[in-house]
């Protein structure tokens, strides 16, 4: 019997139960359309109701600046679709960001783009340097899908309204794994998904601070206070909001196991390969669990590969990517010479995961150092 080890909670994360166990009665007996005017509206929209002040307790916001939306996808390009004059976007965003500034960019909107530092953080300073009139928003994520970094957030909304601009977030990696208050933060828009903080797929939501425009991106009926039409995902609402709450309530709990995984993954990592190269730092503001390593002379994809035979999950990149032999962004623009961008691996633990998988993930990496299959050629 293969090993079982799943480690690639970037790319998405299983279902809870508290999440499963909510979504059961709305996917057969609760299949009442909220809109509707007769009482089978009743339970599905008093959920939805609730759903949304469990949200917004979760991430200190008001009930009425959350919307639902499809996904993280959605968020961002709902934003980014949603607001007038210039973008300013960071160049390790990720592609739902990128290409949909890109395709604003078409439409004749000045896009402006930043880099991180070469610890992989955006500080205000970058947003400054390249400042422009005109720019009416800028994009930065909150923590980067790839390397794990957390920006300075409450420091990069500042330097945006300082300036005249509103201020998004990408907090699709961050929401439910690290503690967020939006109002704290000052941030105007904030995009999360469910599914990487073990909800359903195809759900997520933005935040929108109180008093903002934003113009539609789907139109149709009046959902969402008429301003993201479309039926209500009734199940994955409530799903997604019994996975946040429970993710916020295990939250330190979780971290503490997540950070101790990603140390022993590092010190295992260096008892028997002095020559890997982590792109960050342990001290460094990180996601917990989050590993981001090269091997160099080593194939990533050959090494992903055969982990995956073995039953051991992990990724070469951002999960989109992995069909795609293409370097990763983020990496080539922390400057990672392309030979060692092809040689990262991203591990991602998740509280599921029991130091047991830990040591078989460094035992298998272990004995394939070494062999010729997953070498570059040179
Ligand atoms: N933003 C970031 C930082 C992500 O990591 C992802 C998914 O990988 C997305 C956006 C897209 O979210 P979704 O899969 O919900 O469309």
């Amino acid at each position: 019997m293969p090993i079982k080890v799943y480690a690639d909670h970037a790319a998405t994360t299983p279902l809870c139960n508290a999440a499963w166990e909510a979504m059961v009665p709305f996917l057969r007996g609760e299949f009442g359309n909220p809109s509707s005017l007769h009482s089978w509206a009743k339970v599905p929209r008093k959920a939805i109701a609730e759903a949304r002040a469990t949200i917004a307790e979760c991430i200190g916001a008001n009930l009425e600046e959350i919307y639902f939306t499809s996904g993280g996808t959605e968020s961002d390009n709902w934003v980014l679709k949603g607001t007038t004059g210039g973008l300013m976007v960071s160049t390790y965003e990720h592609h739902a960001v990128l290409n949909a500034a890109a395709s604003e960019a078409d439409r004749g909107r000045e896009v402006v783009i930043v880099s991180p530092n070469s610890d992989g953080v955006i500080k205000p300073g970058a947003l400054a340097r390249k400042w422009k009139g005109g720019i009416g928003l800028v994009s930065v994520m909150m923590a980067n899908n790839e390397i794990g970094t957390i920006n300075p957030i409450n420091l990069l909304a500042e330097a945006a309204h300082e300036r005249g601009a509103l201020f998004h977030t990408d907090a699709v990696q961050a929401v439910g794994h690290i503690p967020i208050d939006v109002h704290k933060l000052g941030v105007d828009f904030l995009s999360a998904s469910a599914h990487k903080f073990n909800g359903p797929k195809g759900i997520g939501f933005l935040y929108v601070r109180n008093g903002l425009k934003l113009n539609q991106l789907i139109n149709g009926g009046q959902q969402e206070a008429g301003m993201r039409a479309g039926t209500e995902n009734v199940a994955s609402i409530v799903g997604m909001a019994a996975a946040l709450k429970e993710n916020c309530r295990k939250m330190s709990i979780n971290s503490e196991r997540l950070y101790a995984h990603a140390k022993r993954f590092r010190d295992g990592i260096r008892s028997f390969c002095a020559n890997a190269i982590f792109h960050t730092r342990e001290e460094d503001n990180l996601l917990p669990g989050f590993v981001s390593v090269a091997f160099p002379g080593y194939s990533a994809e050959g090494l992903m590969h055969i982990l995956d035979i073995k039953g051991i999950a992990v990724s070469t990149g951002a999960a989109c990517d992995s069909k795609n032999t293409k370097i990763s962004h983020v990496l080539k623009s922390l400057k990672i010479p392309a030979s060692l961008a092809k040689s990262t691996i991203r591990v991602t633990f998740g509280p599921e995961n029991a130091i047991a998988d830990v040591i078989a993930i460094v035992t298998a990496l272990e004995s394939l150092l070494g062999n010729r299959n997953v070498k570059i050629a040179k």
